[in-house]
Parts: C-alpha cells; structure tokens; sequence
C-alpha cells in the first residue's frame, strides 16, 4: 500500500481504539497500537467493567436483606473490601491479556508506550519514530478536578476502585451518572455515603420525571442527598478530612471523590504540531468520518466528546475502519442510543425526554406508570419502579421510553430496537406481555397520563 511504516498507527488501546486496530488489520492494513497505561483502556479498567463488578457486589446486602420476608436465615453476612477489589484486580488483569492477545491475533502490532504525534504522518513513542499513512487518536478522556483549597486531597473515578481501606465515610461531589452509581455502590457496600451536588437536582440530561424519581428512591436506599451545595475546602484533620461545605456546614470523611466532569486525554500528544482544531469544549473537532482539520489524523471516541459510551466508541471505529480500509458502510446513528445509570434500582432509558420531544414534535401524549415491584410485596422493602413513555401525538410513534427499577439496562437494550423500528403505541398495545414482569407494563399502559 505504501512504504510507510504502516498504513494506520492507533494512539490509545482503549474501547475504540482496540477495535479500530482490528477492524482495519482485519482488512489487510498493517497496523501499530500505543498505549501507555493498560490494555482496554477506561471501560475494562477504571470504567465500565470495575464498575459493573462493584455493582453487583453493592447488591448482595439488600438481597440478604430481601431474603428474609422469604424465609431465609437473617444472619447478616460480613463484606471484605480486600476481597472485592483483589479479586477485581485479578478479572481486569485477566481482561488485559485478552486484549493484548486479540490485537497481536489480529497481526496489530502493539507499541507499550506514551505516543507523540511529530507530524501529519509520524509518531513517536519513546525514542523511536513510526511512519503511517493514517493516524487515529483514540486517547479517551481524563477525570478533572476543579482547583479550590484541598482538592488534592480527593480522588477520582480513576483511583477509587482500589482504595486501600474501605471508607466507612465517603463524600461523592457531583450529579453526572458516574457519581449517582459511586454513591449506589458505595451505600450498598456499607459506607456512610454523602453525595453533593451543585445544581438543584442531579442527572442532568435525563427526563425530569426520571431525575425526580431518582432522588427520592436514592434517599431511600440511605444515601444523603445534597442539592445546591458545594466543597468549599478540604483539609486533613485528625478524624478524617474535614469538607467546609458552600452553605456552611461541615462533614467530616474518610474520602472524598469528584465525579465533576472529565476532559479529553491531549496531554503530551503533539497536538500543535499538526493542524489539529479543536472544539469550544477543548474536543477534538471532526467531520462525520472522524477526519480532523489535518488530513490523514482521525479520531473518535471519548476525545471527541459526544455521548461517551463505549457502544458508542466501538460504533465509530468500526464505521471509521470499514470506510478507511474496507467496504464504506453505514455511518453512525447517533439517534435513539440506549443507555443505563447502575443505580440501585438502575435508570435505563432511551429516546427523547419529555421536554426533547414536546420541543421537537409540538404534541405529545405522556404514559407513565409507578408501582412497588412483585418482589418487594413479601421483602417489605419500600421501593418504586417509574416507567414512562413519551408518544409524539401526530404520528403515535413511541419517541422516549424511561424507566427506574429492577433490571431497567436490560429491560431498555431491548425496548430501543422497538423505538428504532419507529414502533407506535398502537404496536406496544397489540404486543402481548410477559406476566408477571415488570417489563410487561411498557405493554400494557392504556390510559394516557397527559396529552397535549
Ligand atoms: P478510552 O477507553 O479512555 O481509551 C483511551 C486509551 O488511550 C487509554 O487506555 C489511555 O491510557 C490511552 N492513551 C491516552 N493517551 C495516550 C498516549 N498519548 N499514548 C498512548 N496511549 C494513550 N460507558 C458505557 O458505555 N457504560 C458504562 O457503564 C460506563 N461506565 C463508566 C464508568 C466510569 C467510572 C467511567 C470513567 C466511564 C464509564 N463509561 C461507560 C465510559 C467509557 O468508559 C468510555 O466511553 C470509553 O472507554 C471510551 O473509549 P475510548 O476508546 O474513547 O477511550
């Protein structure tokens, strides 16, 4: 192809870049792969996977808890951080391997290293120089903490997953999705756990009825909710840090993490040597190929901002890969992408809120639904699913689906095929449910709650 190096050098082994260097190998490119920290990138190290895995163990102590209106012995059992998390250890190092593994199965050559980008076609990682005939820069993004008095003394989504011991007390500061399931996983595993926000309620960017719903079941698991306050400083104290809080008051914690926000991972990357521009937000700006301002570098991903979801990620290299070195095929379809908040119970949801959709179609009809799940009538627990369906009046197409209970992530992946198929109301009324589900409620809504 030509007598560079190789035809594409992939910077950041992460959920995008992994399968952009496959994708591409697959179609005969010779590829290289740098990555300077671990294999797999955010979603298998300090993301998605840890997470997941923390998750399911914050879930354990309820269901003891549940088991007894069952019948089962109330004998509450002990939870050991150290296990949790070594054995976690040992699950992403396994993940690692595999990684590293299917890129050298699919002839990538994987290049352990900090990449710089000297020019439009060349990077260097360490003391060598590599030529290519493309560049993707697939480098993710970073937790950001903002400067204030104290703020090195708290940690990120990056460090807290293998914290030393596990804090009884924990401060989250933020509203985002990833601080909503830190407080989950955090409260379910036993520690006293204060969440912060600075805006009057948290999950920005979800339907209200979901936000609203969220904050009141979320207090109910324990966790103590603050709106509208801030850290004002941090200090080290003998019981623990010390948080002067913007309304005056004050906590007292073993940790304090900040899930405020994340930028895109650029340090050190040789930006300024090549015509790379980058967006109001400090992204990089590409075009709907993920081609930058300098021919020849691409890049996708998190560092691109957008949805950051690694679904979304693997969508983009895979679209970028067929069209670079296959068969052009589809473009990316950023409508109508599913995703979940791994709360207790989790957030799952997909399509426009209803704010989104009466802005867009001018009338709409509104279904929604709360009720105590089956489980919970013998367990005695106090908890409510919400679900909700937003339909555009003119057309009856179901436009958002929401829900907040029991295994929402699973219940929505499924309800989003629907959605993307353009599925009316009038299809979900003649679609026969499974009893007894939670899910068969999205079935079975007759009445609207409101219609314009
Ligand atoms: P990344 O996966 O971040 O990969 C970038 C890689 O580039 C990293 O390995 C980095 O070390 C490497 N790198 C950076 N600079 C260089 C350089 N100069 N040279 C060499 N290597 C470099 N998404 C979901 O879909 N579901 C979830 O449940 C979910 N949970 C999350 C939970 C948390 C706590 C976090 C932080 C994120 C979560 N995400 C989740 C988001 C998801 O992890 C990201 O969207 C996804 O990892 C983005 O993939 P990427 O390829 O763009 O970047």
């Amino acid at each position: 192809m030509s007598e560079k190096d190789y035809d594409l050098f992939v910077i950041g082994a992460g959920s995008g870049g992994v399968r952009a260097a496959r994708i591409a190998a697959s179609f005969g490119a010779r590829v290289a792969i740098a990555e300077d920290r671990y294999m797999g990138g955010t979603c298998v190290n300090v993301g998605c996977v840890p997470k997941k895995l923390y998750v399911y163990a914050s879930e354990f102590g309820k269901a003891f808890e549940d088991a007894q209106g069952f019948g089962w012995d109330s004998s509450k059992p002990a939870f050991d951080w150290a296990t949790l998390r070594d054995n976690k250890k040992t699950e992403i190092s396994r993940l690692n391997a595999i990684y590293r593994k299917m890129l050298k199965g699919a002839s990538a050559d994987v290049i352990d290293g900090r990449a710089r980008i000297v020019n439009a076609n060349t990077v260097a990682v360490g003391e060598r120089e590599y030529s290519a005939g493309k560049i993707l820069i697939a480098t993710g993004g970073w937790p950001h903490i903002p400067e204030f008095p104290g703020s090195e003394l708290a940690i990120t989504s990056n460090e807290v997953f293998d914290l030393e011991h596990f804090p009884e007390r924990l401060v989250i500061v933020g509203g985002g999705y990833i601080a909503v399931e830190f407080a989950g996983i955090f409260n379910g595993l036993g520690s006293r756990v204060t969440q912060l926000y600075r805006g009057p309620l948290f999950l920005r960017g979800f339907d209200a009825d979901i936000r609203a719903h969220a904050a009141r079941e979320i207090a109910k698991t324990g966790v103590d909710l603050r709106f509208e306050v801030n850290v004002e400083s941090i200090t080290r104290g003998a019981d623990g840090l010390e948080l002067e809080l913007t309304d005056g008051t004050r906590l007292t914690a073993d940790a304090v993490l900040y899930a405020t926000g994340r930028k895109p991972h650029l340090d050190g990357l040789g930006l300024e040597q090549v015509g790379v521009k980058l967006t109001e937000f400090g992204t990089i700006a590409v075009d709907e190929h993920f081609q930058t301002d300098e021919p020849g570098i691409f890049a996708l991903g998190d560092v691109t901002g957008g949805m950051e979801l690694t679904p979304v990620a693997l969508a983009e290299s895979m679209a970028f890969a067929r069209r670079q070195f296959g068969e052009a095929g589809q473009q990316v379809d950023y409508d109508f992408i599913p995703t979940a908040v791994f709360c207790q119970p989790n957030i799952g949801t997909v399509g426009f809120t209803e704010e989104q959709a009466r802005a867009k179609f001018g009338h709409i009809r509104l279904f929604k639904a709360t009720f105590r799940p089956m489980k919970h009538t013998i367990s005695g627990r106090d908890e409510h699913t919400f679900m909700k369906l937003i339909v555009d009046k003119a057309s009856d197409r179901v436009v958002g689906l929401h829900m907040m209970g029991p295994d929402a992530g699973e219940i929505v992946q499924g309800m989003a095929i629907a959605l993307r198929a353009g599925a009316t109301k009038a299809l979900f009324d003649t679609t026969i449910g499974i009893h007894p589900t939670a899910a068969e409620e999205f079935v079975t809504m007759r009445e609207p709650w409101h219609e314009d």
